[in-house]
């Protein structure tokens, strides 16, 4: 492969007065504006390459102790794929010819978000929540034209359509064509006679939209619903972003959700844990009998199975978890004092100094106790 200063066909010691006088000339001849063909290009590529390291003393000291410009040893390897051809060019041709041709009109429109506050109710049964949002909907006069009913875009006639003029520069090269956005147009290629009073030429309008969104059973706070296309209308009435619904569940006055599991709490009286009893407790899925058997103590929890909360992916549903606060009596009068220090007494309880627990049955009842909430 040849050095950069092969490609300008210069010496190893040119000054850079040599380097640029022989970059002049060269680019002279293979610029893309006077030889268009492919080979040309390739070349004039390798030629502002070498340029571009050799003009400048610290790239052209590391090119001349390294043999490459990356100040490794690595040789030239790969390295006509990556350089900054755009900036010496638009160095000596002022804005860079890209080639490209009209602007598009339209372009797609915003993704939106929104927040959707659901009961907890509605994330376990699902819902249809109405949603009304500002956004932007495509011109109903132009039907996103942006045209006056009746007319149309038509070509520019300074750029031909092209939305690109040739502008003559000069430079260090001499005279030059260059190209540049067309400024009648702003390089959209046509020009709009009459544009829409309804948007002023812009395809689309603001407004309310309400939709009815179908949430599913088992979302939760923080899942959000993707509607494709369902946002804002892009300028120019160009394709619809995408609308995100995120949801947010409320806290509820009984329940509390872990996962696919909700938690409730009941408040027994002593007397009613000891001889047993049913509480009614109301669930999503109607009134439930929850058995309290005898003999149950304070912190014992209790599953309804399959009535906690749906799968959103998967199926099937949660649980239940009912845990039991036993409440102990007080204020007790005369009559009550009595009775339980007769019960006491019959259960051989009235001297009962309570017992310290072993530590395996107390600390596994915790641990089980704080994984349930
Ligand atoms: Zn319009
Ligand atoms: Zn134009």
């Amino acid at each position: 492969m040849a050095t950069h200063y092969e490609v300008l066909g210069v010496s190893q010691d040119a000054t850079a007065e040599e380097i640029k006088k022989a970059y002049r000339k060269l680019a002279r001849k293979l610029h893309p504006d006077i030889n268009p063909g492919a080979e040309a290009a390739e070349e004039f590529k390798l030629v502002t390459r070498a340029y571009e390291v050799l003009s400048d003393p610290d790239k052209r000291n590391i090119y001349d102790q390294t043999g490459n410009e990356n100040g490794t040893s690595q040789g030239f390897g790969g390295g006509a794929g990556d350089f900054g051809f755009g900036d010496i060019f638009e160095q000596f041709f002022g804005a860079a010819s890209s080639g490209q041709g009209p602007i598009p009109r339209t372009s797609r429109g915003r993704d939106a978000l929104i927040t959707a506050t659901i009961e907890l109710q509605d994330a376990v049964k699902g819902t249809v929540y109405p949603l009304d949002i500002e956004t932007a909907v495509t011109c109903p006069e132009c039907n996103g034209t942006c045209c006056e009913p009746g007319t149309h875009p038509e070509t520019c006639t300074i750029c031909r359509g092209r939305g690109q003029v040739q502008r003559p520069v000069r430079s260090f090269l001499g005279q030059m064509m260059t190209l540049e956005t067309c400024s009648a147009c702003r390089g959209h290629g046509t020009i709009i006679p009459s544009p829409c009073r309804e948007c002023q030429g812009q395809g689309r309008i603001r407004e309310r939209v309400s939709k009815q969104l179908k949430i599913p059973a088992g979302v939760a706070t923080g899942t959000r619903i993707h509607l494709a296309g369902q946002g804002e209308v892009g300028p120019g009435g160009g394709p619809a972003g995408d609308l995100y619904v995120e949801i947010d569940v409320k806290r509820h006055a009984v329940f509390e959700r872990d996962g696919v599991d909700l938690h409730a709490a009941v408040t027994l009286p002593m007397t009613a844990a000891s001889l047993g009893t049913t509480v009614k407790l109301d669930t999503f899925d109607g009134p439930q009998e929850v058995t309290v058997e005898p003999g149950t103590q304070n912190g014992h929890t209790q599953r309804i199975a399959d009535l906690g909360v749906p799968r959103l992916r998967g199926g099937g549903r949660g649980n239940i978890v009912v845990h039991i606060n036993v409440e102990t009596p007080t204020k007790l009068d005369d009559e009550q004092r009595e009775l339980l220090e007769k019960l006491a007494s019959l259960r051989g309880e009235e001297f009962a100094e309570g017992r310290v627990e072993n530590r395996g049955g107390f600390f596994s009842r915790l641990k089980d106790h704080l994984n349930s909430r």
